[in-house]
This record gives C-alpha cells, structure tokens and sequence, in this order.
C-alpha cells in the first residue's frame, strides 16, 4: 500500500501523486479488501460479519455500523486496561493516540501501530515535493518549524497514551526525517523533544534568532501555537538577545539537552546581532515582525482552516505579507490529504485525500438555510440507518461528514468533520474543511460543543441563584483579539422578583462563575489553560436587559427565520459581537486557572 519513495526526488514524488490521484478507486478498493482480510477474525468484526472469513465490502457496508467514539469506547479502554489487540486489530496496538476531542470529559484515545508510523512518515515525505513544486530554492536554507510535545501517561497495559504528534516527535522517523541530519531545522530535536514547554520555546526561538539569516520558511503545526510563539517572542526577546550578546544560555535553561544543543550554536558572543534585534523588537508596533526578523522567509506554515481561520488577520499583521500556507489535514485518528496548491489564499484551502491512507466514506450533509444537516433526516440519525458514498462518487459542491476505516482498528468512525467538495485532481475528490460537527468554540486543540458549554453554564449559574439573580440568555464567542485568546461568554441576567436592575453585581462572585464553567469544561480545554498557557482566563460580559432581543433583530434582518429564531451558542459576525458588546454593563475574568491533570478519572492508580 505504501510505495517508498525518495524525498530527494521531486518528480518521482509527484508521478506518484499523480499516481494515487488517478487509481483512487482502485486503491480505496485494495485498501478495505486489505484491512477486511487482515481483520477478519477481530472480535469487533466478527461480532458482525458473523464467521464470514473473507468478508467484502458489500458484507461490510450491509453489516457493521457506522458508529461514533462512545461505540468504540468500551473495546479501547480493554485494550488500555491490558487485554489483546486483536478485539480490534490483528496487528498489535503499540500505543493510544489522545485526540482533542473528549469524551466524558477526557481525551479520546485512537488506536496506533509501528506500521502506523510509517504511514504518516510517507504521507509527511510527499509534503515535501509539493512544496518544492512552487517555492525554489528551499534546499538552500533552514526552516524555522516550533514544535511542542504534550504530557504522555502510561495506561494500565502499559500502552503509552499520548497525541498524535508528540508520538511522531519521539519516534525515530521524526529525528531521521529528510534532512535533518544536514540541520535544515533551526530547532535541534532536544529542544523539541523537551518537555518543560517554556524552556523548548525559549531554546526554538533563541536558535530560530541565531540562525535568521538562514531561515526561508518559518511556521508551527496549527496558527494557535505560532502565535503564541510571537508573544513569547514579545514577552522575552531582550533575555534572548542578552544571550546572544553574552554568547551564553540563561541559568533558567535547566534541561541538560536543551542547554547542550543550544549552546553548540551560541559559540561566541555576537554583538553586532544582538544590537540589530534589540532595534527591530523594540520598536513599539509589531507589524511585519517576521519579515523583519526572519528577511528571506518566503512563507509562514500554519493550519488557517477550520477554526484556526479565526488567526488570519492577527497572523496577516505580523507576517508582512507572507503566504500563509495550510499543507496538511489531518488527525489523531488517521492523516487525511494534501494542499496540492499550498500558495492558495486561506480561503481557497482544498485538501486532497490519499486514497492509499484509509478506507473512506462520506454521509452526506445537507445545507438549508446556512444550516448544515444529515439528508438521512435530523442532525443525527440511528447508527445503522446511514446511507454513505465511496470516496470517488461524492459530488461537486455537495457536503459530507467523514467516516474512516483504517488499518489501526477503527470501523467506520465517524471522524466528526464536514467537508465540502471543490474539486477533483484525477479521480480523487478535493475537500474544503467547512467545520467539526458541533464545535462552538476553540482556541487552540481544544474543542468545545453546545452540550459542554451548557453543562458548564447550568452549574455556574447555580452560584448567583441564591441572590436571586437568574440567567435569562447566554451566547459566547472565542475572543482572538490578544494572545493567547480566551472564551467569553455574554450572559442577560434579571432579578427573580422581575426588577430589571441587578444593582451592583458583586465582582467576586462573577469571577467565581468563570472559574466554575472552566472548571466544568472539558480536560484539553483545562490543559490548554493551566499546563500549556494556550487559552487566556474565562470572560463573562453581562449585558444589560433587552440585548438578546437585539441579537435577534439583528440576525432576522440577516435572514433567520423569526419562528424558528433560537439563540445562536456561539456567534461569529463582528456585528453580532458589537451588538451585545455595547450593551454589556460588566466584565467579569476567571481569577484561578481550572484543575488539570492527565486522566483523572479512569487511570487514577
Ligand atoms: P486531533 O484528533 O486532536 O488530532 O484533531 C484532529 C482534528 O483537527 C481534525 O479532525 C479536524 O477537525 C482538525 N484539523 C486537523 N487538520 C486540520 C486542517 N488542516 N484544517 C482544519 N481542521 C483541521
């Protein structure tokens, strides 16, 4: 299924591009006969194709379901708690990728093998002559990629559960990745592969400074995290040209690693470099800093789709005109496709599926009134009751939510995105990430939907019931203004004795509000906000009586139905946001970041 290739070779890495693209049903038709003979004998699949040894995927479609991670729960957690793969997969489970959804509150867990490695290590290599294809000369330079991993805890089996790419990170396919050896990266590996996240950013920015005249490319895998890199920048450049001045590391860079690979390149004190980021960083306004910093960047690597669009204007800032270049779609539970014209605008972004990466299907979605639902009827129809089309036969302009059968243990899995189809290259469809099914908000990897953001609210808003304060209307909106961003939520509050006036809404207990719907929300929102400072402290604006009933107005006149108005969860439009905003009579922030640490609940041993 993987044909190797060598990175070096351009054309060949197109040809075989061009290759997948034109076999695609060929291939998607190997790839489930594959899976299906591997996995027959699977518990989870023989529980539905009942004895059949060589299954095919008529067998497969008519039998098993198309299901969602709760349905898979029960046999991931008895593989985490020690029992054999083959409930699911004949070939061994070598670890548990944590995916930023949750469930229960706590991370998603996809099954992962060493054949999974190489797969992504494939998929990673063919990024490479795509870019090659429209940007010269990158081999003559250094790319300046800040890299991060997260925590990783051991289950009961002794799997390691951990995401997707901190596993990458420390797998040998990473450290042997093309190039590496001739350091092509600004970041040595110990300083990505450290886990005390402001040393490593400290140490990735020093040595992406000492190396600017180098750097071609600069980037970070979702825009959130590049962001944050600039603030740090902002927050900490002086130390960090101090150092270059001085030709020595800060005594706070502890990790011995860190502190070697770093030091390897701060040989000599460099003055003549230190006086010139001294004079670009301390100019007051930032913009264009990246230009200036880094001169020969020909373009910024970052996911700008789905809602890391939301950082485009603040990205457009700082960048001075760099393309913002989204290469891959991808996921914890299997690597998608290719942005086979990476130079696109953010909003032009298509992701072309490899065929040869899973089996794929698609339920069709259906768009009425800006609203997107399943054609099957309802937002979420029975699980056996789903109609799916192959990856070839979608449709142009038509909507779909994925589902993926991969050679991990996953079964028709509904991955939860929606996309959209913009085009073909060969037979294989072209995608637009239009969204992920029922998110509301997100930051940075956290992703949280209307029933997590009302569970939260509901136990928050018991704390102001006792003063007979009720909430009448809530709305929220994912605040990118400064960084890191934060939630806010605008919540319409009226006095239970129908008295409109609240009088003066006591601050303390506001703030105990935030704290107690961040304390409620999900454990990759907590981690983002306590471990990895990537999502700024919970805002509540109470807006004064009568602001709702505006937001209504407001979205009738832009085409909403007055029956079937409901108040929209979350909203978007600048207009919306300034409607309730210049109502609001109060701002209130969390004063205590939320409790966090790696699964509490199942694996508290
Ligand atoms: P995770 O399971 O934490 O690895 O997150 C994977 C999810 O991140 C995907 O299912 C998408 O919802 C989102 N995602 C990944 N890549 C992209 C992309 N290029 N554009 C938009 N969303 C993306």
């Amino acid at each position: 299924m993987l044909s190797s290739f060598d990175p070096n070779d351009n054309e060949g890495g197109l040809k075989l591009l061009e290759d997948l693209t034109q076999n695609a049903r060929q291939i998607q038709e190997q790839v489930i006969e594959k899976i299906l003979t591997q996995n027959a004998n699977t518990e989870y699949l023989k529980s539905f194709i009942n004895g059949c040894h060589s299954p095919d995927v008529h067998l497969f479609k008519n039998t098993v379901p198309v299901v969602n991670y709760e349905d898979i729960k029960p046999y991931i957690e008895r593989i985490a708690n020690g029992e054999p793969s083959n409930i699911i997969s004949a070939q061994p489970i070598t670890e548990l990728l944590t995916s930023s959804g949750t469930s229960g509150g706590q991370p998603k867990m996809m099954p992962s093998t060493a054949e999974d490695l190489d797969r992504k290590t494939f998929f990673y290599n063919l990024l490479v002559p795509v870019m090659n294809k429209y940007v010269d000369g990158l081999e003559q330079g250094k790319g300046m990629y800040l890299l991060f991993i997260k925590p990783e805890i051991s289950t009961p089996s002794g799997l390691m559960a951990r995401p997707v790419l901190t596993s990458y990170y420390k797998s040998k396919n990473f450290r042997n990745r093309p190039f590496n050896r001739y350091n092509v990266y600004t970041s040595p590996d110990e300083t990505i592969l450290c886990a005390d996240s402001r040393q490593s950013m400290y140490c990735q920015l020093l040595c992406g400074l000492v190396q600017r005249d180098e750097v071609l490319r600069v980037g970070a895998v979702f825009a959130s995290a590049f962001l944050r890199a600039i603030k740090f920048l902002e927050d900490h450049w002086k130390e960090m040209s101090d150092n270059i001045r001085h030709g020595y590391v800060s005594d706070w860079i502890t990790d011995p690693n860190c502190r070697a690979s770093v030091s390897l390149l701060l040989t000599k004190p460099n003055a003549a470099l230190a006086d010139l980021i001294d004079s670009m960083c301390g100019e007051k306004l930032w913009e264009g800093i990246i230009k200036k910093i880094w001169p020969k960047t020909k373009y910024i690597e970052v996911i700008v789709t789905g809602s890391m669009a939301q950082y485009i204007p603040t990205l457009e800032f700082y960048s001075g005109g760099l393309p913002l270049v989204s290469t891959m779609y991808a996921s914890s539970e299997c690597y998608f496709g290719i942005n086979f014209n990476p130079l696109s605008k953010p909003s032009d972004v298509s992701y072309t599926l490899l065929p040869n990466m899973a089996f794929f299907e698609f339920l069709p979605v259906e768009k009425n009134n800006g609203e997107l639902s399943h054609c099957n009827g309802g937002s979420v129809p029975p699980a056996d009751e789903f109609e799916t089309v192959d990856l070839v036969d979608v449709k142009l302009g038509h909507y779909y939510e994925l589902v993926v059968t991969t050679f991990t243990g996953l079964y028709r899995y509904r991955v939860g995105d929606i996309l959209m189809v913009t085009g073909f290259h060969n037979s294989a469809p072209q995608f637009r990430f239009v969204h992920r099914r029922n998110v509301v908000l997100s930051i940075d990897t956290d992703k949280t939907n209307e029933d997590d953001l009302l569970n939260a609210i509901t136990k928050a808003k018991l704390l102001l019931e006792p003063l007979g304060v009720l909430l009448t209307e809530y709305t929220s909106y994912a605040d990118t203004g400064s960084i890191p961003g934060h939630y806010v939520l605008f919540w319409e509050l009226k006095n239970r004795g129908g008295c409109e006036s609240l009088g003066e809404l006591e601050s303390s207990l506001m703030e105990e509000c935030c704290s107690s719907v961040e304390q409620s929300l999900d454990s990759v929102y907590r981690r983002c906000r306590s471990k990895d400072k990537s999502i700024g402290p919970l805002e509540i604006r109470v807006v004064k009586h009568g602001a709702f009933d505006a937001l209504m107005d407001f979205c009738v006149s832009q085409g909403s139905s007055v029956n079937q108005y409901k108040t929209p969860r979350c909203i978007k439009s600048e207009e919306a946001i300034k409607i309730l905003d210049s109502r609001a009579v109060g701002r209130f922030f969390s004063r205590k970041t939320p409790f966090w640490e790696p699964f509490r609940a199942q694996y508290s041993q």
